[in-house]
């Protein structure tokens, strides 16, 4: 059974517009997913959608096999947890420690069991130095710490997460990469999040929503998704960096490869494969060679799919 299952959605605004339709979706237990699309595709109200705060205008939302409806609401909060891409949509208590504790008081959890919750979350989140400290006095970025560490402790089986790097610098942002993939890999949370940016997306999925318009108009790998350039760009999102590069390179005939690295560890097997800058003996790398014959002789690397081509005059 998908721990989320989406079926045939539409859900329209009170004022008459229909920010999704006929959405469908299934996401599996310990999965990690990103629904990216541009600004007004309709990722938000799809994540509204998975925790009850919207009721689908028709089709169905399970849970765990329960249906989005009043009488689960309670169970199925336990079960996911939502941080919002403002953190001040949900933050209002005094102290960053009370603010963590907040949800896990309201399923009255007491004592011992408690204090350790808290700290554990205020721990992984990074943020035990400003416990005391009130949620209003942080910078936009701690504020997400803290939306995310109160969500944390109550321990999800589902994380909802919208934008969840945005506002944060890139040292922030790098850790909470570290710290999302840890409790997904160690704690089994789902993870299922929405991003602009497109470096982070394949550090952080397995599978990519993409959506336009209130639709889902491609799903498959995160290999899969950013491998149709074409749809990416027409909708006016992009590739991580370092695929353009190497798009590039392959355009000007540097570089034969079918595969599209998406971050920088699958780029840098990609150009060791013929730099052989790690191979026995090799320490030149040729690359800075500008397109000349490749320099193959010992180095036993190059395969079909990547290799130099022969100089262009
Ligand atoms: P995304 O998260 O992909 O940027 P949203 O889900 O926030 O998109 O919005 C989808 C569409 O619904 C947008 O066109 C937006 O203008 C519209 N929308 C969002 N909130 C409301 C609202 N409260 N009333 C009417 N339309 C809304």
């Amino acid at each position: 059974m998908s721990i989320i299952d989406v079926q045939e959605v539409c859900y329209t605004y009170a004022g008459g517009f229909a920010a999704l339709r006929q959405v469908s979706l299934k996401i599996e237990k310990g999965e990690r997913v990103a629904v990216i699309g541009p600004n007004g595709a309709g990722k938000s109200t799809l994540f509204h959608l998975f925790n009850g705060l919207f009721q689908a205008s028709s089709g169905r939302v399970y849970v765990d096999g329960l249906l989005v409806e009043k009488k689960n609401l309670y169970r199925i909060r336990a079960k996911v947890g939502m941080v919002f891409q403002d953190p001040d949509d949900q933050l209002f208590n005094s102290t960053v420690r009370q603010e963590v504790a907040y949800g896990l008081m309201n399923m009255h959890v007491t004592g011992k069991e408690l204090d350790d919750a808290v700290n554990w979350a205020l721990e992984a989140a990074g943020i035990c130095g400003y416990s005391e400290k009130s949620p209003n006095n942080l910078s936009q970025g701690e504020k997400k710490k803290v939306a995310l560490a109160s969500v944390l402790a109550m321990k999800p089986d589902v994380l909802v997460l919208d934008e969840p790097t945005a506002a944060l610098d890139p040292q922030g942002a790098s850790s909470l990469v570290r710290l999302l993939n840890k409790i997904n890999k160690e704690m089994g949370i789902t993870l299922i999040f929405s991003s602009h940016d497109a470096d982070i997306i394949p550090l952080l999925s397995d599978r990519v929503y993409l959506m336009n318009a209130g639709e889902i108009v491609l799903s498959g790998t995160t290999a899969e998704v950013f491998a149709q350039k074409g749809i990416i760009r027409k909708i006016g999102l992009r590739l991580p960096r370092v695929a353009h590069l190497i798009e590039i390179l392959r355009k000007q005939g540097c570089l034969r490869t079918e595969h599209l690295p998406l971050t920088i560890g699958q780029a840098k097997h990609v150009l060791e494969k013929f730099c052989c800058i790690n191979g026995p003996g090799k320490t030149e790398c040729n690359l800075d060679r500008g397109r000349s014959e490749p320099r193959t002789a010992g180095c036993g690397e190059a395969s079909e799919d990547v290799g130099w081509r022969k100089a262009r005059r």
